[in-house]
């Protein structure tokens, strides 16, 4: 097989996607998912050229289970080039993807306490691949390195200084890998120099943010110090009134513990819809009368297009609107409701376009003579691929 290949690893608290990412290709060689790690039921399936295959991991860890799983991808690969990790958190230290030296480890181990739920599983997978594959160059690639081109009246608090200057406590911004990606696509799309281009983003998923895009760079983002602040998500609230915390807590005694809880895994669609954090079911229910799962697709939207608009203030001008992640490019319904919220800004969809730019089909959706809106469907693989190999590179 021609072309380098490049193995790209997203470790989270119970779960390792994996995809074989060759340079010349435009599928994956394969593409995978160990579930249930640390558990009796841990599993792996996985698709190899089409055909899917599934291993019992036994109560295998992370690096059990990479030890398991990484020489199925070796037999595939022939020859493993060097391997991609998605980092979530990188701190203000790291501003794009670089070699996992021990400074960088340390520095996404000192990330940490930012990203709980998600810098110690990351490392579990880089720790484990590095063990296993010694000699081959580990490069990280962190969500929030996008956004580390904000300007600091973008990512300041309006808090006294120090949390910020002793404590990093400042606005970082995630799904960055997606966004840039995302923007870079879109431009291609339009035909517009990536340079001189402006986009808002949406990537709806179980997690959402938008970010407004200038020439190729992050200028604001929904998300902040953590992936909760900003628009409504599966199980997320989103912005709360900061004193909501402190009302839990003095009027029915909620611990810190129980508020992180309440607001990150019993809120947003799941917590409205009393029903489910999945946008297919709610809209479904929603059809056949839920009132409640019709309110949470509504607050969705409209807090959505609020967001979309408060970021529109950091863009010089606005050459398009791009709709991706599980919920932007499938639901049709939801890209209508948004833009209906956003009548100032004169977005008409061509319905037809709308309802034909599905599962993985990319486009453009407004109608013409109306500003621009396009789905992009993401691809943080491919993305995570190409900046090990532009590493690797040394560019
Ligand atoms: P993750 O953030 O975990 O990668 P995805 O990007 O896969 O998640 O998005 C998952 C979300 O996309 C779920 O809410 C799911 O219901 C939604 N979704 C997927 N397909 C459709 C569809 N056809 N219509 C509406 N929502 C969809």
């Amino acid at each position: 097989m021609s072309g380098r290949n490049i193995l790209v690893i997203n470790s989270g608290s119970s779960s390792i996607k994996f995809a074989l990412v060759n340079e010349d290709r435009d599928d994956f060689i394969i593409e995978g998912l160990a579930e249930r790690i640390g558990t009796p039921e841990a599993e792996v399936t996985w698709k190899e050229n089409g055909e899917k295959k599934h291993l019992q991991l036994g109560n295998a860890d992370h690096a059990e289970a990479l030890a398991q799983i990484l020489p199925h991808v070796q037999k595939a690969a022939g020859t493993l080039t060097g391997i991609g990790h998605r980092v979530v958190h990188g701190g203000s230290q790291v501003h794009e993807a670089c070699l996992l030296t021990p400074e960088v480890i340390g520095v996404i181990e000192a990330n940490a306490s930012l990203a709980p739920l998600h810098n110690p599983p990351g490392l579990m997978g880089i720790n484990a691949a590095i063990s296993l594959y010694p000699e081959l160059p580990h490069i990280g690639v962190f969500d929030t390195a996008f956004h580390q081109t904000m300007p600091e009246h973008a990512y300041r608090y309006a808090i006294p200084e120090e949390f910020y200057t002793q404590h990093q406590i400042r606005r970082y911004g995630f799904h960055g890998t997606s966004h840039m990606y995302v923007s870079r696509k879109g431009a291609e799309m339009a035909g517009l120099p990536v340079e001189d281009s402006c986009w808002l983003v949406a990537h709806l998923g179980n997690g959402c943010s938008a970010t407004a895009v200038v020439n190729g760079e992050s200028r604001d983002t929904t998300m902040g110090l953590t992936p909760l602040e900003g628009l409504v998500m599966g199980t997320r609230s989103g912005d709360v009134d900061p004193s909501l915390q402190v009302h839990l807590h003095r009027t029915f005694g909620y611990s810190a513990q129980d508020v992180e809880t309440l607001l990150t895994k019993k809120s947003g669609l799941l917590g409205v819809s009393g029903l489910s954090n999945d946008m297919r079911t709610l809209i479904e229910a929603s059809e056949k009368g839920d009132k409640k799962a019709a309110l949470a697709i509504e607050i969705f939207c409209y807090r959505l297009a609020k967001s979309l608009a408060a970021l529109s203030c950091a863009l010089p001008r606005l050459d398009g609107l791009l709709f991706t992640g599980g919920i932007g490019e499938n639901a049709t319904l939801i890209r209508k409701k948004t833009l209906d919220h956003m009548r100032v800004f004169n977005f008409k969809l061509d319905d037809a376009a709308n309802q034909e730019c599905v599962r993985g089909k990319g486009g453009k959706i407004s109608a013409e003579g109306h500003p621009l809106v396009m789905v992009v469907p993401t691809n943080e693989e491919r993305q995570i691929a190409n900046e090990t190999l532009a590493v690797i590179d040394g560019k």
